[in-house]
């Protein structure tokens, strides 16, 4: 299953699945990194958790580098919500990307291309930069006509310290003046003493977060007057971001329309040696964020070898990648390996297991599932949800609390009582089920 960004998803397929674990909010450790039985929304599965912590003081203490992550175990038990709880862990200052292993094969990117992206997506750059930032008593802003002609200029009133207000203020006269928006970051450069717009600065480090417009947007006084005071402003853009906004003709919009397209290498040569400049004065870090890869199973060998060589770029985010596969053919290749993952590979990852469920774990996480949707389940209706758990799937089980919730409220009641979990199961059948039932009738389905 594939999981979103942590900047909250790009498709709707995508946030539908963060929605599947969003009652996860870490890896549920103590102090000492030992797995507390139920915390943060993480029940059991204790030595993997565990693992995943030290994974985790690694990834902090930046002693990951070139090599992998394979979280490997039976469907349903937990692969992608460990990867979600180190995300949740690391803060969400950290990069945090998600693909499926199956989503690098599109007619529009190579495949390579595609993992290229997810690679630089998951690679933040922490640009710093001084500013004068007015703190005072400010704006009323007045477009005056006469000084807008070809010269960007417009005429400023001081009158609130309210930054809601120069946001507001502040766009309107830039839209009016120079008929383009400000967006995060943008800095525009007013003379308090003359009242004049003395510079509109824009960079493309700064197109991040067209929504955020608001608290990051500063508005920058010439250097006069009591009201400037120099502040320290760190902007957290991607790698990706830098090489689509310098790549192509529509800039920034691009991000939006999801419409990236190929970058060139070159374009990607000069912007790692223009970050790598900037680390070297000072102006920028590198935080190597994390790439999770789930159904890694479903790359092949090119894939393959383009990570085993990607892990040793200076620019590597950590990747975790997760399969639900035992022994199985490596795609591209006649071969049979553990996990369908070529043994270079395997060789470079620290390997972390997922074991299936005990009942009281199922109950548990069901549990928390209902809570987290909103459901109230009676006793009942939870040990049968459990039951069914054990039989079929968690994941199962669990989209058949949403499913009993609205039969019960055609009973007009609110909570779900064990017919309602009954009538759930029988109108909506598991995958065994499925099969049987293909099978059973074949005769009536096209090969
Ligand atoms: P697959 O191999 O099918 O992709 P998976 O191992 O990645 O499965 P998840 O998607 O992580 O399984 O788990 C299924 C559901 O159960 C999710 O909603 C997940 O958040 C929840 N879940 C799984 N394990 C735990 C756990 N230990 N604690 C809390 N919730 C869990």
């Amino acid at each position: 299953m594939s999981i979103a960004t942590k900047s909250d998803g790009e498709t709707v397929g995508n946030l539908s699945l963060i929605a599947a674990h969003s009652h996860i909010t870490g890896l549920g450790l103590d102090d000492h990194l030992q797995p507390r039985e139920n915390s943060q929304g993480m029940v059991g599965q204790l030595k993997a958790r565990k693992a995943a912590g030290v994974i985790l003081k690694m990834i902090q203490q930046g002693k990951i580098a070139g090599r992998a992550i394979l979280i490997a175990g039976p469907p349903s038990t937990g692969k992608t919500a460990i990867a979600m709880g180190i995300s949740q862990s690391l803060g969400s200052d950290v990069p945090f990307t998600a693909i499926a292993g199956s989503e690098v094969f599109s007619k529009e990117l190579s495949k390579t291309e595609a993992l290229n992206q997810a690679f630089r997506k998951s690679i933040g750059i922490q640009i710093k930069e001084e500013t004068e930032v007015i703190e005072g008593e400010v704006v009323e802003i007045q477009i005056d006509r006469s000084l807008t002609g070809g010269h960007k200029q417009g005429k400023l009133t001081i009158r609130t310290t309210d930054m809601e207000t120069i946001y507001e203020l502040g766009n309107k006269m830039i839209d009016e003046l120079t008929k383009e928006k400000v967006i995060a970051g943008d800095v525009i450069s007013i003379d308090k003493a003359n009242g004049k717009i003395a510079k509109l600065g824009r960079s493309y480090t700064r197109a991040r977060d067209y929504d955020a417009m608001g608290p990051d947007t500063k508005f920058v006084a010439c250097p006069e007057g009591e009201l400037q005071t120099r502040k320290e402003v760190v902007h957290t853009v991607s790698l990706h971001e830098i090489d689509v906004i310098n790549s192509r003709q529509q800039g920034f919009l691009a991000l939006f329309s999801g419409d990236t397209g190929e970058i060139r290498s070159e374009v990607r040569d000069q912007i790692n040696m223009k970050v790598a400049e900037w680390k070297e004065e000072g102006k920028a870090d590198i935080i190597p964020g994390v790439l999770f890869i789930d159904e890694v199973h479903m790359l092949d060998i090119e894939c393959f070898s383009y990570i085993n060589r990607a892990l040793e770029d200076d620019f590597s985010p950590i990747v975790i990648m997760a399969t639900n596969r035992g022994i199985s053919k490596t795609r591209g290749t006649n071969y049979k390996s553990p996990h369908g993952l070529p043994l270079d590979l395997l060789d470079r990852s620290i390997i972390i297991r997922t074991e299936g469920y005990k009942e009281d774990e199922i109950k548990s996480i069901l549990s928390i599932r209902a809570q987290e949707e909103e459901v109230e389940l009676n006793a009942d209706a939870l040990s049968l949800l459990t039951k069914i758990g054990m039989e079929t799937s968690l994941r199962y089980a669990a989209n058949l609390i949403a499913v009993s919730h609205q039969i019960a409220k055609k009973r007009r009641t609110d909570t779900v009582a064990l017919d309602d979990v009954k009538r759930s199961y029988t109108l909506f059948i598991d995958s065994a089920r499925s099969v049987q039932f293909v099978e059973e009738n074949s005769s009536q389905y096209i090969d």
